[in-house]
């Protein structure tokens, strides 16, 4: 296993790098080891009345900045992300426990959306519409909605933030992110690149601090014209709340339940080895995973063989160890949770087939947990369980199966598996979800829309579509 060097941890505000100094700070725990990384400075008010001063003063600056020259810089950041991808895969790997190749993976692909977005700055336009007077000119501009406060969770900590900022700094919208306090030295990583790529002082701010203290003062203050959050559903509903009463628009990303269709005419091996692959990745804790596999009666019992098989063969271990390919999950809270859903499951009736136990020693280790024959009753099939178990239950026919993948608000990632042309057509139309793979688990791409339906979410992110959540419709009429 590689040695391996964590960053100092700032605050960045109006182009300053700011250290603890006389603040708070609150502990980065590697949740491999428990090992402390560092000491995180936390945002009092006035260093958030700061960012949103330089926010406000910097929005003047940058909407007016040259489409070009934003896609200049972003373009700029983006390599410079790709040139120190294996320094940040390595800070993320620290903080957050995920394999060191899925760390660099997804530092990369968060290169990409600057460099997408980048170019979806230069296409921003407009329209000319015939007015009904001679003489009338009419204009329909896109113009940056303003100041924006993003706020992002711990488990992806370069690709969360990449969507929200990629797109807000190519609208011309300055921006004031809180990433997730478990996993920040990412974030700085990825703002560290656009400030060396010569992004305007100003016009980004990463502070970090008490959640719910420094979303209430920076939803609240009249610079703030946009909101962003991914998260949880409990803190997605308290900050629409927020963002209503001021009259601000918000995109939310909410999790949810994925459930995967596997009908008996599917490739079993794609569906079985590929859906463990993909339930465990991450530990679980991806809002797209898939959960609830649903098994076509005939083919279940060849499945959850095949499943249960592919899970046990899955090393679990240190991030930075190369054999890993699942890590800890990512605090004390996942592991409690992860303890509490087998446990309920287990008493209403589920057979435990693989896992269900924590991994004595250092670090929130759970074994890839495997339950069969859920009743409804369960917590898990219900809540999101955002960690490493997969649910697995038959299903008779096309209806019962469709039934139980829509039963739940969720309705961000669905999966469908079958070789018959006409049922992949009848799912893909009929799953509630903002996201479907058929034949296939790995979905999310840069130039496609990432956002979820009914309760998982408003609006999306990335694609031609991530753009317009920071632009405004104006029109002028010109005689
Ligand atoms: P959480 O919603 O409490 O926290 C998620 C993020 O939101 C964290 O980074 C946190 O700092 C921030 N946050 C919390 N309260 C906030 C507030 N009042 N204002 C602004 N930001 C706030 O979730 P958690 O305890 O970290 O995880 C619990 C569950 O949340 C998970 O089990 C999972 O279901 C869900 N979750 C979903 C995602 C996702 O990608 N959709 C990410 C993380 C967590």
């Amino acid at each position: 296993m590689q040695t391996a060097t964590y960053d100092p941890l700032y605050l960045f505000i109006d182009g300053c790098w700011l250290d603890a100094g006389l603040r708070d700070t609150a502990a980065v725990v590697n949740p491999a080891t428990h090992a402390v990384l560092g000491r995180l400075p936390l945002a009092n008010l006035s260093d958030l009345d700061r960012a949103l001063r330089a926010a406000g003063q910097a929005f003047t600056v940058w909407r007016r900045t040259a489409p070009a020259e934003r896609a200049r810089i972003l373009k700029a950041g983006a390599e410079l992300m790709r040139e120190r991808s294996e320094h940040i895969a390595t800070l993320m790997t620290l903080e957050e426990g995920k394999p060191l190749a899925e760390s660099r993976d997804e530092v990369l692909r968060a290169a990409d959306y600057f460099e997408w977005f980048a170019e979806e700055a230069r296409r921003i336009d407009g329209r000319v519409v015939p007015a009904n007077r001679p003489g009338v000119l009419q204009l329909v501009k896109r113009e940056p909605i303003g100041p924006v406060a993003a706020f992002t969770p711990w488990n992806f900590p370069a690709i969360t933030p990449a969507r929200k900022l990629s797109a807000a700094l190519a609208a011309g919208c300055s921006v004031i992110i809180k990433p997730g306090e478990e996993s920040p030295a990412t974030a700085l990583a990825l703002a560290r690149a656009l400030d060396d790529a010569g992004l305007p002082k100003g016009v980004l701010q990463v502070v970090f601090g008490r959640p719910d203290e420094v979303s209430a003062h920076l939803i609240a203050s009249p610079v703030i014209r946009k909101v962003a959050f991914t998260g949880s559903m409990p803190v997605g509903r308290l900050l629409a709340g927020r963002a209503a009463a001021g009259v601000k628009p918000i995109t939310l990303e909410l999790g949810g339940h994925g459930p995967v269709l596997v009908f008996e005419d599917a490739d079993l091996e794609a569906a079985a080895v590929g859906g463990a692959a993909n339930r465990f990745r991450g530990t679980g804790q991806i809002c797209i995973s898939s959960t609830r596999f649903l098994v076509q009666r005939k083919v279940y019992q060849q499945f959850t063989e095949r499943f249960v098989a592919a899970t046990r063969a899955l090393v679990v271990g240190d991030g930075l160890d190369a054999a890993t390919q699942v890590g800890p999950l990512a605090n004390a809270r996942q592991l409690d949770k992860m303890t509490s859903l087998v446990e309920d499951a287990v008493l209403q009736g589920a057979r435990l087939l693989t896992g269900g136990h924590r991994i004595d020693g250092p670090g929130y280790f759970f074994a890839p947990t495997v339950l069969a024959d859920v009743p409804l009753s369960a917590r898990i099939m219900h809540e999101e369980p955002f960690g490493p178990i997969a649910v697995l239950l038959p299903f008779d026919g096309l209806e019962d199966a469709l039934e139980e993948a829509n039963r739940l608000p969720y309705g961000l990632s669905a999966y469908a598996f079958t070789t018959n042309a006409r049922t992949a057509i009848d799912v893909a139309d009929r799953l509630e979800a903002g996201m479907i793979g058929v034949n296939q688990y790995r979905i999310v791409a840069t130039e496609l829309p990432f956002g979820g339906i009914k309760e998982s979410g408003i609006g999306s992110e990335g694609g031609a579509e991530g753009i317009h959540h920071y632009l405004v419709n104006k029109f002028v009429s010109q005689a």
